[in-house]
């Protein structure tokens, strides 16, 4: 039997909706889709990502909710109503089910870099003012035919896939300028490069620092083996203004993590602990996160026990329901039962809390619902 202390309480039943809707996705009629293109943050939207957020009851706080609509979601009893001018709600099948906040659109989207790229299609507002960009969107492991399972990293949400340094730095200058975005989270396919691809995060870094001195980053990258490089570049990266690392594992379960992930997946566990100590040891504990997919075939017992593990080094290993995406060699998969991931949340709940972690303090969130519970 399931208990549902958490998402009793006025501020968990959020966490409650938001996994409802993640999991079954919200159908967005084609007229309103062109009217959320065109006068809301909602640049995606026709590639079935869009986000948008939900209203704490308690103090207003808003807790942003990515939907990523895959195949599964064509039979979501969920869709979008626009209720009033710019109100808008989520319907489950003929009742309201949520009142929902659209982001604004930024005056961003509307411009071209230096070299006439839409800036939409380079950097994204995820979050109230926070900007995500994926450098090297072409991932290695993509190009060799050995894709992460789950991942479809060529069609995420900003499209050009040939982004440089240069370009998401342009672009977080004008979202920090616009006032729209006070951190940037910068993320990276792999490439087949020591670093990873970490050394153009850390570039792109330096330049957002030279434009916008204020501004703060993540840096999210996959496992560098070579610590010794892997340290220089976390120290320089914190010098140009990175608060936090973000290395995902993904999958705890040592017997399935190289057939979801053939290449990726080669990393062991190990590897990551050594990983994430040297992260700890530069950002802090609470400042280096990871992220746990539930729904690829796992138990609950390797997620919780991945949990702690990553928390036992002062890791915040958050839990994201899988939402088979389009064009992932997943996306015939469904998404996990609510009710499981409901469990793992309440379970991973006292977890962070007997190793004094705090879930993403800021600086993400938008895949788990354990923000803000
Ligand atoms: S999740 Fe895997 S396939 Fe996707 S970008 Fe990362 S390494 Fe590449």
């Amino acid at each position: 039997m399931v208990s549902l202390r958490t998402y009793t309480t006025e501020v968990g039943v959020l966490g409650r909706i938001k996994t409802d809707l993640q999991t079954h996705g919200v159908i967005v009629p084609p007229g309103l889709q062109d009217e959320l293109e065109r006068e809301w943050n909602a640049p995606a939207i026709k590639n079935g990502r869009f986000v948008f957020c939900l209203k704490s009851p308690v103090d207003g706080h808003l807790t942003t909710v990515l939907i990523i609509n895959g195949k599964f979601a064509d039979n979501s009893p969920f869709h979008l109503v626009k209720s009033g001018p710019g109100e808008f709600e989520v319907w489950k099948d003929y009742v309201k089910y949520t009142e929902v906040v659209m982001l604004p659109r930024p005056k961003f989207y509307d411009r071209k870099t230096s070299d006439g790229v839409p800036m939409s299609d380079i950097a994204v507002i995820g979050e109230p003012n926070h900007l995500r960009s994926v450098l090297n969107q072409r991932c290695v492991y993509q190009q060799l035919g050995k894709a992460c399972k789950f991942c479809a990293v060529e069609s995420w949400w900003a499209g050009y896939r040939d982004k440089s340094p240069a370009h998401v730095a342009e672009v977080a200058e004008a979202a920090y300028k616009e006032g729209m975005a006070k951190h940037v989270t910068l993320s990276t396919g792999t490439k087949l490069t020591t670093g990873k691809g970490l050394e153009d995060l850390v570039a792109t870094a330096k330049i957002i620092h030279q434009k916008a001195p204020k501004a703060t980053m993540t840096l999210n990258f996959e496992p560098v083996t070579d610590y010794g490089l892997l340290e220089e570049l976390l120290l320089e990266g914190k010098k140009a203004g990175a608060t936090t690392a973000l290395c995902n594992i993904e999958c705890f379960d040592e017997s399935m993590r190289e057939d979801i992930m053939p290449l990726k997946g080669t990393h062991s566990i190990e590897t990551y602990i050594k990983v994430w100590e040297k992260c700890t040891e530069i950002f802090d504990h609470n400042e280096v996160y990871t992220m746990a997919i539930a729904g690829l075939g796992e138990s609950d017992e390797s997620i919780l026990k991945g949990v702690e593990l990553a928390a036992s080094h002062g890791v915040v290993c958050s839990i994201v329901p899988h939402t088979p995406m389009r064009k992932a060699v997943y996306e015939d998969m469904s998404p996990p039962e609510v009710s499981r991931v409901l469990y793992l949340y309440e379970e991973a709940l006292p977890i962070y809390d007997k190793y004094g972690l705090r879930l993403y303090g800021g600086t993400g969130g938008i895949y788990t619902s354990l923000k803000g519970m």
